[in-house]
């Protein structure tokens, strides 16, 4: 198939519906455009599994809490077309706001305790709007499979949890964080980063590290890995943790002690810029089961 472009819900459906009828399985990655390496590995894992691979490109007001974040979104659609062309993507979904949210919308998802902490914590109504977009999305597609990425490790717990209570016929299929060669996750945010600032974005990632370190060698006192890991951030002005948690990675509530495989996860200012970023830390001797597990 070549790729198709399309802006609007009524095509789209067409589009899905002859890949159908042709016998493909079809899978959907949501994202919000600025592609990066990151999302061509979604792209690949849909390419492996299924013979119509759509990507929605959508910048979504609804899960954005802050104003100008929202302003300074990049929007680069042309390059993302190319992108999605170059990794064999068949339909490219980018539909406008109005055609998503035509009028005032009703009904939103209510997310439940899985968006208490770690970024729901901090971005009121982020995980409702970003879940609400989401089940749109799956509604509009209908894919056999949606792909998300771990790095937005909350917003993938809370997607597996939406998909099972709402029993959407999906199976929802998380792909393991691409990163620099220095460790930092890659982010459509991270153009935004001075080059200072990007040498001070690495260390997001090197105190994940040393969480995921004093895990493996028995540290089980899920504070004293926080208090040690946050420790080693640079002292700069630039540098902001906004938090540093371990949590149970299904349903993304703090743990007492750590016992079996939990989730590190961070989110740090770098001078106006907030990156997020987590490990999934297995203490010595903990059983390595999938601690994230399908729906
Ligand atoms: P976004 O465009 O930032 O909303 O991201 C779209 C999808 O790509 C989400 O499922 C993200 O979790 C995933 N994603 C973003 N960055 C990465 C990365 N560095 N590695 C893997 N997946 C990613």
């Amino acid at each position: 198939m070549m790729l198709k472009l399309v802006t609007s819900i009524a095509p789209l459906r067409d589009r899905v519906a002859e890949a159908r009828r042709a016998g493909l399985q079809v899978g959907l990655v949501p994202t919000m455009g600025a592609l990066h390496a990151g999302h061509v590995r979604l792209i690949e894992q849909a390419r492996l599994e299924c013979g119509c691979v759509v990507v929605s490109i959508f910048v979504n007001p609804l899960q954005f809490d802050r104003k100008d974040d929202l302003a300074r979104y990049p929007r680069p659609l042309q390059a993302d077309v190319a992108v999605c062309a170059a990794a064999g993507v068949d339909i490219v979904f980018a539909p406008t706001v109005e055609g998503m949210y035509p009028g005032e919308a009703e009904c939103t998802v209510d997310v439940g305790r899985v968006a208490d902490h770690l970024c729901g914590r901090y971005r009121p109504g982020h995980f409702r709007g970003m879940a609400t977009v989401v089940l749109k999305l799956l509604q509009i597609v209908q894919p056999d499979r949606a792909y998300f990425g771990e790095k937005d490790a909350q917003q993938l717990a809370v997607i597996r949890h939406m998909a099972r209570d709402f029993n959407v016929p999906v199976r929802i299929e998380g792909v393991a964080t691409v990163r620099d060669a220095d460790g930092l996750a890659l982010s459509s945010r991270n153009q935004r980063l001075a080059p200072e600032e990007r040498v001070l974005a690495r260390s997001l990632h090197s105190l994940l590290r040393e969480a995921e370190r004093l895990v493996a060698e028995g540290e089980r006192d899920p504070k004293q890995v926080t208090a040690i890991a946050s420790g080693i951030l640079p002292d700069d002005d630039r540098l902001r943790l906004e938090y540093l948690d371990v949590v149970d990675p299904e349903h993304i509530q703090p743990v007492e002690r750590i016992e079996g495989p939990v989730l590190v996860a961070g989110a740090l200012w770098v001078g106006s810029t907030r990156l997020i970023d987590n490990l999934l830390c297995h203490p010595s001797g903990a059983p390595q089961v999938a601690a994230l597990p399908g729906t």
